[in-house]
């Protein structure tokens, strides 16, 4: 099979780790005989100071005539102080709102190799998680009305969380078929005892949820879920969530795995295609040094295979050679212990150690 990806390597690290995704995708379409069409194209930062635009159309029609999208990380600080239409980050906005993404998938899955660098309790991390976030996206309070106004001479802020069903329903549809795919339960997260978006969101969950009687069904609300997260991540398959409240329980859950630099993502819509990209940003400190941990971006690669093309046994094999090049004791940087900082591999030395456990 022949699969068209478009690739934006972006600003800082971006291009390094890109480098990496890119070689395990070529090896492993090597072995399973598949033909990648990569090509790159310009966004975020670089694209501002090749175009004056953080989201070039060039960009835009050479990813909507992809089959993917796979994105390196945008910005850094030469743009931080450019008004905010021009922002690096517009670029994420425009490409998600154009390719119409709803959905975001952050898996959170602690690495046995790992156990030692959670931050939780030794108890809790030796009994192992692995939870796959399902967020909402273009919907909620950060795409509700928002102003100012003038209280009797107080001025005062709002922002307006919306919902309607049909949004609830395709992002429901989301989890309900990943977890047919992993362990078969779902939990939604609301906060149904106070707002009403949150008691439609119920409703809808799970009216759609009869639809999927193999796929156990339960609510919680979103402080109860900030604790259980830490308490026992064990207990969550699916999780199912708002945009806000997604934002906030995705970054708590991928911090409790340990480094930002091993976790992926992706964002999906009505069709196909997808955008894949590791959670983390750019990292200007360490751009150029090769320090770079390219496994969120191999990672987000195998995402891709699994979601966007169906080829859930190549994207096994690569989150095996992952697991395997850290069971026999290689790190980088980020995930060194600090007294063994010295024998931490870079960016490419990774990548080829990832490249020869594939090949095993
Ligand atoms: P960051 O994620 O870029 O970096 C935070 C820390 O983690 C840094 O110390 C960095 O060196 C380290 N780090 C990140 N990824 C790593 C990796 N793969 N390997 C080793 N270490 C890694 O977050 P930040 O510093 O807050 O943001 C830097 C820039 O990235 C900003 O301009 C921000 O707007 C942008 N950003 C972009 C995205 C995106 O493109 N999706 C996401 C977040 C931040």
């Amino acid at each position: 099979m022949e699969y068209k990806v478009a690739l934006i390597p972006g600003d800082g690290i971006g291009p390094e780790i890109i480098d990496g995704a890119v070689k395990v995708l070529e090896k492993i379409g090597g072995i399973y005989g598949h033909d990648f069409r990569f090509t790159s194209y310009l966004a975020g930062g670089c694209a501002i100071d090749a175009t004056g635009k953080p989201l070039p159309e060039e960009t835009l029609e050479g990813c909507l005539a992809s089959d993917s999208v796979m994105l390196g990380a945008v910005g850094g600080p030469k743009w931080d102080t450019l008004p905010g239409d021009i922002r690096p980050e517009k670029a994420l906005l425009g490409l998600r709102k154009e390719l119409g993404l709803y959905t975001n998938l952050r898996p959170a899955k602690i690495q046995p190799a790992l156990a030692d660098a959670c931050v939780l309790r030794k108890d809790i991390a030796e009994r192992g998680f692995d939870i796959l976030i399902v967020r909402e996206l273009t919907g909620g309070i950060y795409f509700g009305e928002r102003g100012r106004r003038d209280k009797n001479g107080v001025e005062e802020a709002y922002d307006t969380e919306k919902y309607d069903v049909n949004e609830i329903e395709r992002v429901a549809r989301v989890a309900f078929e990943s977890a047919r795919k992993r362990r078969g339960k779902v939990t939604s997260i609301d906060k149904a005892n106070v707002l009403e978006t949150s008691r439609l969101w119920r409703e809808t969950v799970h009216r759609i949820g009869e639809e999927y009687p193999d796929v156990e069904l339960a609510d919680m609300l979103v402080d109860n879920a900030a604790m259980q997260l830490v308490r026992d991540p064990s207990a969550f398959d699916v999780v199912v969530t708002s945009n806000m409240f997604g934002d906030i329980l995705s970054d708590e859950a991928s911090q409790v795995t340990g480094s930002i630099g091993l976790l992926a993502s992706a964002s999906l819509g009505a069709t196909t295609r997808g955008m894949y990209e590791p959670i983390h940003g750019s990292a200007p400190d360490i751009a150029g040094t090769d320090k770079a941990n390219p496994i969120a971006t191999i990672l987000s690669a195998a995402m891709m295979l699994r979601y966007s093309f169906d080829l859930g046994e190549e994207a096994d094999c690569i989150e095996r050679a992952v697991e395997k090049v850290l069971l026999d004791g290689w790190r980088t940087s980020d995930i060194c212990e600090a007294d063994r900082a010295g024998e931490a591999i870079g960016c490419r030395e990774m990548t080829e150690k990832i490249l020869e456990a594939l090949g095993r």
